[in-house]
């Protein structure tokens, strides 16, 4: 249950005055629903508008305000000219308020003749004569006690005006409640920081333009208090899966050796260590939580494999969990392949799976007739039921959060789980999203591997490309040829691939040029890539459909276009496609003429280093502030008020606080207790609550 003290937060803004229906889903386009949203938008800027005791005092060019004294109304002399409204100052200084559009009647009303007024704007001088064209504010001059010199200014969105959000903020503001304070006394002190409410209402009322900063203190306190919410959560829930009792899942390698004998590998070294890692997690007593880190291509999904065939051995199912139905169509295909001789029963399980062919599957697992089930999102619906679900194997995890994972693994019990993801992840990210992991790294790739060579060429060289790509043909190489990211839209990304289709079909045939894209229906999707893979496709066009995982070892060219819209990461993932077997193979970045000092940069990165982690360490270098760490790729929580730019020190601060205090109040009682479960909840977290009560 949410804490009395927070219930005027959490209600709907229709519950202040003004607001309802459009107005409302104005708000809701700013991700503001509740009351508490509005005093957690941050202003992005201020205005300012010094009161000045005359005109002469006034910087034309520059805002201000100031009294007036109305003289005279100049309707429109004509239509392209303005109406004017003649003033004069405290000192009897002219000035004339200029209106394109406006009615006569209104501003009749506005100003009466005589009437003394505040007005705040632009004073400009011009040809001797001080003018303020359309006036920001008009105000009765008795309000002049009220003015805010310096106003904060929102981000906004249609339908809804500045004037519209500092009001409501405001009237948010006036709801706050006063909370127990959470953050220790030490901290409070060192920082300097005030309390929670004042905080907010500081971060509200700007009185220079500094204090919208991120390092502003009142700010900073704000930051900490979230990022402390969060690190307390993730501590909680890997706190609790320590204690969770898991099963001991016992197997004695044998159909592990069936696995390898059918795919003829020979671990790397780097697997048998990770493989060890998790055979101790499995037979322990404790359930696994883990998180498997490697480079693309280093061997993951075996690793995966080999840590199912431990748990089908110990009597349970498993389920491996990817983001695309191209990649668990492919993890399918050669799992099943692999497993067969072991007797291991496999399934795949995706959207795209209908009627009696999906209520077949949803039968046979819950009979336990199935030890593998390969899917996409499908598998976390409440449908999807296990008769013995042991685990969860999530594939290229970055694409899903905390709580989906927790979704599937609910649906056993006691249920293990291995994430792995081939995004190197810094250590931030490790604080941020995983910090509820242990991890394992594999950090060698399996031998023969060379490394990728990496060119760089303006795209209007194209036609030697193509001239260059006849020779990778003829040695009966595969090429994969990656279309640009057309801002966000995968129209045009579409019609982008599709141009350089038709463009490689005139020059190499359509037999052998194949197009893959996000918007094609499944089937055929899959027939490409099958025709790709095993037939004769030997280019294989494609929006970045195949960023994720896909596996064709013949492939030793990769060609991106416009790669400098593409990420660093990114461009390491989809360099990954090759470079999967003994033969040289080669990435080709194709820049276009929007080209950076930048771009120049990353571009030398991706030629120096075939290094995954390297190149994650680069690309946040190079990022800087803003999407520092790449918050829409990476499944980075998204934050109120921590800017990891510029926060990254509180967030060290603020996980070795949490760490703290689980370690001396693992259940959060008491006072202090329950001033931070406030805190969980405030920032959302509340369901790792009820966790601390099953564990107290
Ligand atoms: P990733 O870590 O990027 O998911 P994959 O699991 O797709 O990598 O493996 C990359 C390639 O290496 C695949 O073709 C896979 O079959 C192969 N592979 C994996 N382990 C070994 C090994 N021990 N020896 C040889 N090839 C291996
Ligand atoms: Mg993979």
């Amino acid at each position: 249950m949410r804490p009395q003290s927070l219930v005027q937060l959490f209600a709907s803004v229709e519950t202040l005055p003004g607001i309802a229906g459009r107005m409302a889903k104005a708000l809701a386009r700013l991700g503001i629903e509740r009351v508490r949203d509005l005093v957690f938008h941050l202003p992005s800027g201020v205005n300012k508008y010094p009161m000045k005791s005359s005109l002469q005092s006034c910087i034309p060019g520059q805002t201000a305000a100031f009294e007036i004294t109305v003289i005279e109304h100049i309707p429109k002399p004509s239509n392209r000219l303005p109406y004017k409204v003649v003033c004069v100052d405290s000192q009897g200084v002219p000035i004339h308020l200029i209106y394109f559009h406006a009615y006569r009647n209104t501003l009749t009303q506005q100003f009466p003749l005589n009437g003394r007024k505040l007005i705040a704007g632009t004073v400009e001088s011009f040809m001797g004569q001080y003018q303020m064209p359309h006036p920001e504010k008009v105000w009765p001059a008795q309000r002049i006690a009220q003015w805010r010199e310096v106003e904060p200014t929102y981000p906004l969105t249609a339908g809804i005006s500045q004037g519209h959000t500092q009001k409501f903020v405001k009237l948010a503001l006036d709801r706050i409640p006063t909370l127990p304070e959470w953050l220790p006394p030490v901290v409070l002190q060192s920082k300097g920081w005030t309390s929670w409410d004042e905080s907010l209402k500081q971060i509200h009322n700007p009185t220079q333009e500094t204090d919208v900063d991120p390092t502003f203190p009142a700010r900073q306190r704000m930051a900490f208090d979230e990022l402390l919410s969060h690190q307390l959560a993730l501590s909680l829930i890997r706190k609790q899966n320590q204690l969770l009792p898991g099963h001991v899942r016992q197997a004695t390698g044998e159909l592990r050796t069936k696995i390898l004998a059918e795919c003829g590998f020979t671990l790397t070294g780097s697997q048998q260590h990770v493989l060890k890692e998790i055979g101790e997690d499995l037979s322990s007593p404790t359930r696994m939580t883990r998180l498997l880190q490697g480079d693309v291509g280093s061997g993951k999904t075996l690793v995966g494999l080999l840590a199912m065939a431990h748990v089908i051995e110990a009597g349970s199912q498993t389920a491996l969990l990817v983001p695309t139905e191209v990649l668990a169509q492919q993890h399918y295909a050669s799992i099943s392949q692999t497993t067969k001789t072991a007797g291991i029963r496999t399934a795949l399980l995706t959207g795209r799976i209908k009627g009696k062919a999906r209520q077949k599957i949803y039968d046979e697992l819950q009979a336990g007739e199935i030890d593998i089930i390969i899917g996409t999102h499908a598998l976390i619906q409440d449908t999807v039921n296990f008769k013995n679900l042991g685990l969860v194997v999530i594939d290229e995890q970055h694409r899903f959060g905390v709580e989906q994972r927790a979704k599937l693994t609910q649906k056993g019990d006691h249920v293990d789980i291995l994430v792995m993801t081939a995004t190197p992840i810094p250590r931030t990210l490790m604080l941020t999203s995983y910090g509820d992991l242990q991890v394992s790294k594999l950090t060698e790739k399996p031998a023969g591997r060379r490394d990728i060579q990496t060119n760089v060429m303006s795209l209007q060289k194209l036609s030697e490309v193509y001239e260059g790509l006849k020779r990778v043909l003829e040695r009966g190489e595969k090429i994969y040829w990656v279309c640009p990211l057309v801002e966000e839209s995968e129209a045009l990304d579409l019609a982008a691939a599709t141009k350089r289709y038709e463009d490689l079909v005139q020059w190499y045939g359509a037999e052998i040029v194949g197009l893959v894209h996000g918007q094609m229906k499944g089937p055929d999707k899959d027939a490409a890539m099958e025709a790709f893979k095993s037939g004769s496709t030997q280019i294989l066009v494609s929006t970045t459909v195949i960023e994720v995982g896909v596996d064709v070892p013949e492939a030793t060219v990769i060609i991106i276009e416009h790669a400098e819209r593409f990420g660093l990461s990114q461009l390491h993932q989809l360099r990954g496609r090759v470079g999967r077997n003994d033969l040289h193979s080669s990435c080709l970045l194709l820049y276009g003429p929007a080209w950076s000092a930048m771009t120049k940069e990353r571009f030398q990165v991706m030629r120096q280093t075939n290094d995954g982690f390297r190149i994650a360490e680069e690309d946040l270098r190079l990022r800087g502030g803003g999407d520092v760490l790449g918050t829409k790729q990476s499944g980075l929580p998204q934050y109120h008020f921590a800017d990891l730019f510029f926060h990254y020190g509180l967030l060290q601060e603020a996980h070795a606080i949490a760490e703290q205090i689980l370690q001396d109040n693992p259940d959060l009682s008491g006072l202090q207790g329950e001033a931070l479960r406030t805190l969980l909840y405030l920032y959302d977290h509340d369901r790792t609550t009820p966790l601390l009560r099953a564990a107290a």
